[in-house]
C-alpha cells in the first residue's frame, strides 16, 4: 500500500493527485489491475473528474457549497457538519482499472483530492490490485 500525503491551503478545495497517482502505478509494474484510492477522513472525499479545465473544479466546489451551506439547523457540534455531508456525498474512494500498465483515465479525467474542512495535512491511500 501506498500513502499520498499533501496539505489542502482552504476550507473547500480540490486538489490534483494524478501524477502521484500515476507514479505509483508506474513504480508497481503490473499490466492489469485496479488502482483503489481511498480517503481516511470524515471531512474529506476523493473524486474523479475534468482536469484539462480549471473551471470545471470551480464550478463543482461552488455548486456544492450551495447544496450544503456552511451554516444551517446542523446539530453537529464540532461546527463542520457541511464537511462531513460534503464527505459522504461525494464518497471516500475510487477505483481506476489499469490497463497496458496504465490507469485508464479519459483523455480529460483527472483524480482530485477533495478538501471540505481546510486547511490540514491529509493523506490518502492507494493500493494497487493485480488481476489476470
Ligand atoms: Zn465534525
Amino acid at each position: 500500500m501506498d500513502k499520498i500525503q499533501l496539505k489542502t491551503r482552504a476550507k473547500t478545495e480540490f486538489v490534483d493527485i494524478t501524477s502521484e497517482i500515476n507514479q505509483i502505478v508506474q513504480k508497481r509494474v503490473i499490466k492489469e489491475g485496479i488502482c483503489h484510492v481511498y480517503v481516511p477522513h470524515t471531512t474529506a472525499a476523493v473524486t474523479i473528474n475534468e482536469n484539462a479545465d480549471p473551471s470545471v473544479k470551480k464550478d463543482i466546489v461552488n455548486e456544492l457549497n450551495k447544496i450544503v451551506p456552511w451554516n444551517d439547523s446542523y446539530t453537529h457540534v464540532e461546527g463542520n457538519a457541511a464537511a462531513h455531508i460534503k464527505s459522504t456525498i461525494v464518497g471516500s474512494s475510487a477505483s481506476i482499472p489499469i490497463s497496458d500498465g496504465k490507469l485508464t483515465l479519459g483523455t480529460w479525467q483527472g483524480i482530485y483530492f477533495c478538501e471540505f474542512d481546510g486547511p490540514r495535512h491529509r493523506e490518502a491511500f492507494v493500493q494497487i490490485i493485480k488481476s489476470e
